[in-house]
């Protein structure tokens, strides 16, 4: 009998809607849902070849396996051994050395109901708040800039906003790489409204330029003194909403006297922009009606991260837009369920549904409800914090689930460096490739997309169902169940649900009241719709805003203590590591089309490997001629950190000084030459956390055979 399923792709924060058709063989094809609102049926070229990386089970983890101690092999257990080995583990630690002598380490692939499982074990019931994500490698300071500047982490606009803005300000984001649907769908817009004004602030050409009426090819590390120079100029030339600053801000003085300290053509030098595409670019936004900021990690993987959000959210609350249609500051995630891990508190300074750590009444809710232990107040280690505790020894057992470190981190010694010295390593995992596996005394093998059932929040605010089409290979286990028998092994009660619905249920109800109120949303619903966030049940009783809150803020009341928003002064200085006559160049960093973060996926996918079939260096040609160098020659990058060797690919779309690596290959789906985190720095930005991978001081050399 042939059957369809209804899910969302697992790669990025567009979260397209997908329908999985399956034929009486079991073989499945893949469309894009014509009826999600989010696509359309349009699918990017990873989503429509997403059901290969099923398909191919040959590197599929199949059976937990196990080893005694450092110096044995790992070999196949049971679930019952390996689970309750990893219990002892765990409680001695615990026992001897407190609570915060264990962690996970968990991912924005999970669905919510696994990091809300997750979240309440560690919190809840280990009693440590040692757990963090990756996403706190791609998002955490567009969380902390909304928290100051809005009041609370809530992303104020929708991806049909995009049709109604008639400016959009893009910056550190190549959403035509990135985010690839979401794109065609501002290239639609523009083509039936060529009016339409894109602006572009990246220190590489990218695709999304191509479509760029004006490009900023800023310096990097210069978004802040961009923003603000921007800014000045929309207040001299009085294209400011002094309304809604008046009655809906706070911070504007001492924001206007900030960008008053510098000039705007000494602001353009520092950019190494020309001063008139300066002007140019405050004229769109000055006269736009519908004004939208785009970013991601261009602005968020820094050490000025938060500073470099707050700057461009400023441009939105300086001209009132925001809380109106085609409007607003709008950060977009690069994994498929970053939003939903925010919501369920599954970072180390977070509880459920959006609630603070530091705030006691919070604590004191969350305990209640889960009837768990007193919640601790100390703040957990984030994701490089942990790696440094297994470093000094102050962690000494981690968990590590769907994400891979090894190739993920910033300085990759340093996190090879941390597993050895970790006592106890657990990888749940799906791919037997994943370079972390090398170091870990209990693997657990994972259930894949479409081998379990739960949901994921886009980056919208959009929930939306996956249905489980398969039945897991080998022993495979959803991670969600694997977490609930480990919490039964350790003793705790509260995590013997029957079903992923009774999780999402719980989660559900703690969101009540709440400023992501989803009290009228459960799985029945979602099986026929995706919803967006707030989306109460007075909503569903009344039938009140049937498709969720697609905007918020229309009634200009922010979550601050004054209902108002707050404009930030904040300093425009890049702390990064700098260039040296050493290391004179500048390395970014970030994603190429076909490849999904350390392509334990993507990688085995042919059609996906044609469009760039291995890492590459991007260099400018004056960079290159003082080297002697040719395109495609081999060539070794280097600083005092690591090395590797890739071809040079020399080009004009990178400015002179500046050199890009893609951010995806490891030491196993590639080699160990080809990792570019071997070079990047673990400098963090110190209110959100997230590593500087977007800047870090390197030199190139023509590689000559020994
Ligand atoms: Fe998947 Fe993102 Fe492509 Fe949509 S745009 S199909 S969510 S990878």
């Amino acid at each position: 009998m042939n059957q369809s399923f209804k899910t969302t792709c697992c790669y990025c924060g567009v979260g397209c809607g997908i329908v999985v058709n399956k034929d009486k063989h079991g073989k499945l094809t893949i469309e894009g849902d014509k009826n999600h609102p989010v696509n359309r049926g349009m699918l990017c070229s990873k989503g429509m070849n997403l059901h290969y990386t099923v398909m191919d089970t040959s590197d599929r983890l199949l059976f937990p396996e196990m080893r005694l101690n450092k110096n044995l092999p790992r070999q196949r257990v049971s679930w019952d051994d390996a689970l309750d080995r990893a219990a002892a583990v765990f409680k001695t630690l615990i026992q001897k050395y407190g609570a915060n002598a264990v962690g996970f380490y968990v991912s924005g692939q999970c669905l919510t109901e696994e990091y809300y499982v997750i979240n309440k074990l560690m919190k809840g019931f280990i009693g440590s708040n040692n757990i963090d994500t990756n996403s706190r490698l791609c998002m955490s300071s567009a969380v902390v800039a909304y928290k100051m500047a809005l009041g609370e982490d809530l992303v104020p606009t929708s991806y049909d906003d995009l049709e109604l803005a008639d400016c959009f300000f893009i910056a550190g984001a190549n959403p035509a790489w990135c985010h690839p649907i979401l794109w065609r769908r501002i290239e639609t817009h523009k083509a039936k409204n060529p009016h339409v004004k894109i602006i572009v602030a990246d220190p590489r050409k990218t695709q999304t330029c191509a479509l760029a009426d004006l490009y900023l090819p800023l310096n990097p590390g210069t978004d802040i003194v961009l923003n603000h120079a921007i800014g000045r100029l929309l207040i001299e030339q009085g294209n400011i909403d002094l309304g809604f600053i008046k009655n809906h801000t706070e911070g504007f003085e001492a924001y206007k006297n900030t960008v008053m300290q510098r000039t705007v053509e000494e602001a353009a030098k520092i950019c190494g922009i020309e001063e008139a595409d300066l002007r140019l670019a405050a004229s769109y936004i000055g006269e736009s009606r519908g004004f939208m900021t785009l970013w991601a990690m261009g602005l968020n993987q820094s050490v000025i991260g938060v500073n470099k959000n707050l700057s461009l959210i400023n441009l939105n609350l300086i001209t009132g837009h925001i809380g109106k249609a085609g409007s607003g500051p709008f950060s977009l995630t690069g994994q498929p369920n970053a939003m939903g891990g925010r919501e369920v508190g599954g970072l180390a300074n977070l509880l459920p549904a959006h609630r603070n750590l530091n705030d006691p009444k919070h604590r004191e809710e969350i305990q209640k409800f889960w009837k768990g232990t007193e919640i601790s107040e100390k703040p957990g280690l984030t994701a490089t914090e942990m790696f440094d505790a297994l470093r000094s020894g102050d962690l000494k057992a981690i968990w590590i689930v769907c994400t891979n470190p090894l190739v993920s981190l910033p300085d990759a010694r340093l996190a090879e460096e941390a597993l050895k010295k970790a006592k106890f390593v657990i990888v749940q995992e799906i791919s037997s490739k994943a370079e972390t596996l090398q170091y870990a005394d209990i693997v657990l093998p994972a259930a894949t997309w479409l081998e379990k059932e739960g949901t994921m929040t886009n980056s919208e605010r959009r929930i939306t169902y996956l249905a489980k089409a398969i039945e897991p290979v080998g022993e495979a286990l959803p991670d969600a169940e694997i977490i609930c028998r480990f919490a039964q092994k350790m003793g705790f009660h509260g995590f013997d649900y029957q079903n992923t619905e009774e999780i999402y249920n719980e989660h559900v109800l703690l969101t009540k009241g709440t400023n992501i109120d989803i009290s009228g949303v459960d799985y029945n619903l979602l099986k026929n719709k995706s919803i967006q966030y707030p989306y109460t049940l007075e909503n569903r009783q009344t039938k009140t805003n049937p498709e969720g809150t697609k905007r918020l803020f229309t009634d200009k009341i922010f979550h601050t203590s004054t209902k108002k928003a707050i404009i930030h002064a904040v300093p425009d200085v890049n702390e990064s590591e700098l260039p040296t006559p050493t290391f004179p160049l500048i390395l970014t960093t970030g994603r190429i089309r076909d490849q999904w973060h350390t392509r334990s996926k993507t990688s085995k996918v042919s059609k996906l490997n044609q469009h760039i079939s291995e890492s590459f260096l991007e260099m400018h040609p004056d960079d290159a001629v003082d080297r002697y160098l040719k395109m495609n020659d081999l060539v070794d990058v280097f600083n005092l950190r690591g090395r590797l060797r890739v071809k040079v690919k020399i080009t004009t779309d990178i400015k002179k000084g500046v050199v890009f690596l893609p951010m995806h290959y490891g030491k196993i789906l590639a080699s160990e030459l080809h990792r570019t985190n071997n070079l990047t720095h673990n400098l963090i930005d110190p209110q959100s956390k997230e590593p500087d991978l977007k800047f870090c001081a390197v030199q190139v050399k023509k590689y000559h055979k020994p």
